[in-house]
């Protein structure tokens, strides 16, 4: 894995018509400053990258992201972050959802049948109010699917002994209570790897954001 490319994961590369890539910190780029300047630096890059790697032409979901438990859903892309929203979630091909996280984790949840999925931004504060149950019974409700049916993937994301809370192993814990049976985790910690990601935590607040994304696939 080299900075400036993707993580990918074999779970989700595994479901038919599903692309879902993490981006990671940009070599080179000085991401030291508050959350809006250092978004405004970073964007430029993430369009370029969503370009290479095959999604530039895709419209993109975001979402205001305020650390609850909501979840947006999505039907048509935007330039304006869904309000009050820290999930996305659709059914519709062609539209890649977009969450932004320097630390906390993001999570998708995909119907293995690849025709929904979710993708959500967990911290602390989210997972203890539930965000990830919330979108898989969201998902489940749409798509008539059951937990059994859904790929569950945590990102990497700050983690003990760098983090006095374990909320990685909730988001686990939480999904398993579901009836969720596929989970992922790669235990990646950010705070671990400054060369690769960026950690609020880490670097004081002054640093940039990772981009993941889940786009459903329209039939080529
Ligand atoms: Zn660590």
């Amino acid at each position: 894995m080299t900075p400036n490319q993707f993580e990918s994961f074999a779970a989700l590369d595994a479901i038919p018509r599903v692309d879902a890539k993490f981006f990671g910190r940009i070599p080179g780029l000085n991401v030291s400053a508050e959350k809006a300047e250092a978004m405004q630096r970073i964007e430029p890059y993430h369009s370029k990258l969503l370009e290479r790697y095959g999604l530039g032409t895709f419209p993109t979901a975001t979402a205001e992201q305020v650390h609850g438990n909501k979840l947006s859903h999505v039907t048509s892309g935007s330039t304006s972050p869904s309000v009050g929203a820290d999930g996305l979630i659709t059914d519709c091909k062609g539209i890649t959802l977009c969450i932004y996280v320097a630390d906390c984790a993001p999570v998708w949840v995909v119907a293995r049948d690849g025709s929904a999925g979710a993708l959500l931004h967990s911290g602390k504060k989210g997972t203890a109010l539930g965000i990830v149950p919330e979108g898989i019974r969201q998902l489940c409700t749409m798509t008539d699917l059951i937990p059994r049916d859904l790929v569950l993937v945590i990102g990497p994301c700050i983690r003990p002994p760098c983090y006095e809370t374990d909320f990685a192993a909730e988001i686990w814990r939480q999904a398993s209570e579901t009836g969720v049976k596929e989970i992922h985790d790669q235990m990646i910690c950010t705070a671990c790897h400054p060369e690769l990601y960026y950690s609020y935590r880490r670097e004081l607040g002054l640093t940039g954001r990772m981009l993941a994304t889940l786009t459903l696939l329209p039939e080529s």
